[in-house]
């Protein structure tokens, strides 16, 4: 049986030779790299969505070098310290599966049974993570329709995807852990520097989200030396800078030798809370306690305007 569900009547998904079928006979076919394609065709709204072929071989190659790796570790180490013995893990976003191979990886080091799956709109994107990690479970599939029962997972990573929160309350059990990563107030800063005449910073924030309970910020934070243009142009390349940066401000990137970047992020842990009186969630929820504090990087000079959040599907990555 699949982890995955029908995404046109939400069935039961068994194997088949050429790959997934509900009781219904709704069917799936597996691409050769391993991944299902559950994205009903009216649902695309062009005929290749998400990240081409260029940008995901792009973020590959930077991901691949390490760049990130600290991410990865502290989404492993928070996986490992939150789950139990034998976790439905979701990735909803999971690009080339970077961060998903890594939580899985860390999960089985640390003696647990998890079933990992990933879904993503790029098929470029799984194409490669198909191939990578064979032990996950990959799918063409919205975030805002995820093919997964109500309920059924433990672990829900969003890692810069779009944040389809009624989604991700639906799916997760109550108890259930949801690390959403974002970028921090000066992620990239120095990348910013060169590309704006003025950067602004992000917005920082805690959202509390109706149905999930703050566990706690955790904030990654390390500066990266980027030795050449292959790699700068990478980062850029991943970023949404890529797509909106005036010719004057590419230009500058282009003559740089090297670049020492900050890399924030702060990942945001929510536990899905467990509604015993139903009325309950209905009633205006008093705000929640400060569990935690977040660092603000020190001495720097405030924004001369009110930063601009990006829209959720064009996050930093
Ligand atoms: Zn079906």
């Amino acid at each position: 049986m699949s982890q995955f569900r029908c995404p046109l009547c939400g069935g039961v998904l068994t194997e088949t030779r050429s790959g997934l079928r509900c009781p219904a006979g709704h069917c799936f076919d597996r691409a050769k790299e391993g991944y299902v394609n559950l994205l009903p065709v009216n649902r695309k709204h062009s005929r290749a969505p998400g990240d081409d072929k260029g940008m995901v071989a792009a973020r590959r190659a930077f991901l691949e070098k390490g760049w990130y790796a600290p991410l990865r570790e502290t989404l492993a180490a928070l996986a490992v310290e939150l789950t139990g013995s034998a976790p439905a893990v979701l990735d909803a976003g999971c690009g080339e599966g970077y961060y998903t191979g890594g939580v899985r990886e860390a999960l089985l080091n640390a003696g647990k049974t998890p079933e990992v799956a990933g879904i993503d709109i790029s098929k470029a994107a799984l194409q490669r993570a198909g191939k990578r990690y064979p032990g996950i479970a990959f799918a063409v599939a919205s975030a805002y329709r995820l093919p997964a029962a109500d309920g059924s997972v433990d672990l829900l990573l969003n890692v810069f995807s779009p944040l389809a929160i009624e989604e991700f309350r639906r799916v997760l059990k109550p108890g259930g852990v949801y690390l959403y990563v974002v970028p921090g107030a000066r992620h990239l800063w120095e990348l910013k520097e060169i590309l704006y005449e003025r950067p602004y910073p992000n917005e920082e924030k805690e959202t509390p989200y109706e149905g999930f309970a703050y566990d706690r910020i955790v904030p990654v934070d390390y500066t990266i030396r980027l030795p050449g243009q292959e790699d700068i142009h990478a980062l850029f390349q991943m970023t949404p800078y890529y797509w909106k940066t005036p010719k004057e401000g590419t230009e500058r990137l282009a003559r740089l030798k090297e670049l020492d970047c900050r890399i924030s992020f702060q990942v945001h842990v929510f536990r899905r809370e467990s509604i015993k009186n139903p009325a309950a969630r209905f009633k205006a929820a008093p705000a929640p306690p400060v569990l935690f504090s977040v660092t603000k990087p020190a001495a720097v000079p405030a924004p001369a305007a009110a930063p601009r959040p990006l829209p959720p599907d064009t996050a930093d990555r």
